[in-house]
């Protein structure tokens, strides 16, 4: 068996409206490419931000400009048009604990996958509103807190899976990148991890952005590994041809580490099925 959980049915692209996105039609679309490369467990995790919904926890200007969708249409076309995993990507704000509590516990959801985008307003992956411009002599400080936070993210507990573990790397050349062993920050994360031991997503998505590598790296994933943590294999498609994108190279390195088993979620209750 192979999952992939973390899969968005709307484009990054303005202008692409909901009603494109939430279709029979292209849910078939993703289907075809799923079963073509082996994929039985397949889930969708909209970002929370698309949601009119989602300015009850934080209004960013960002935010503002993307809260378009109606989360309830959302949830209810993916259970009772489709067979997919209902899933929501939700972004770790940091005071708004409780409102995101409130807002996911409100909807039927079988998992809810937990990213770092933003460190305060500044997104580490979003070039409109980029960390990097205020502290780009500030390498080790980037890093340290963005770790930091997906420490806090895992302690809250509210997130079955975390995205993108070191997404902090994604600019890879073309932003600083501190020295020397990286495990110096990936240590900031792991108390908080090793608390709630949530799935650690290995994505393939980070093989198509200019790092052009894997998330997390190896030596972060193994720490995750070590304290207790289950794998949720996802490639954070935006489109079609994604899905299951890399896979390869992701199994080559979860069986290297003795991973025989991926996580998978039924309203929030996680399981583990062998990889087959
Ligand atoms: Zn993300
Ligand atoms: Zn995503």
């Amino acid at each position: 068996m192979l999952t992939d959980l973390h899969v968005h049915l709307r484009k990054d692209a303005p202008n692409t409206p909901a009603s494109e996105a939430f279709t029979t039609a292209n849910v078939d679309r993703y289907r075809e490419v799923a079963e073509d490369r082996g994929i039985s467990e397949l889930g969708v995790s909209e970002h929370i931000y698309r949601f009119r919904q989602a300015l009850s926890v934080w209004e960013h200007s960002f935010w503002r400009a993307e809260a378009k969708d109606d989360l309830d249409d959302y949830v209810g076309f993916l259970r009772e048009d489709t067979d997919l995993r209902v899933g929501i990507e939700a972004d770790f704000i940091v005071g708004r604990e409780d409102r995101l509590a409130n807002l996911i516990d409100q909807h039927d959801l079988d998992y809810v996958v937990g990213s770092v985008h933003f460190l305060g307003d500044q997104a580490v992956d979003h070039d409109g509103y980029d960390i990097w411009e205020t502290n780009a002599h500030r390498p080790d400080e980037v890093w340290r807190r963005y770790f930091e936070t997906l420490g806090e993210a895992a302690r809250t507990g509210l997130f079955d899976i975390l995205a993108h573990p070191d997404l902090v790397k994604v600019w890879g050349p073309h932003r600083p990148r501190p020295d020397g062993d990286l495990r110096r920050f990936y240590d900031r994360a792991m108390d908080g991890i090793a608390e709630t031991r949530p799935a650690i997503e290995v994505s393939t998505a980070g093989l198509r952005k200019p790092v052009g590598e894997l998330y997390p790296a190896t030596a972060f994933l193994e720490m995750c590994l070590e304290a207790g943590c289950p794998v949720a294999l996802s490639s954070d498609a935006h489109e079609p041809r994604h899905v299951g994108y890399g896979y390869e190279r992701a199994l080559e390195v979860i069986d290297s580490l003795g991973v025989r088993e991926l996580a998978v979620f039924e309203g929030r209750e996680r399981r583990l099925e062998p990889i087959g």
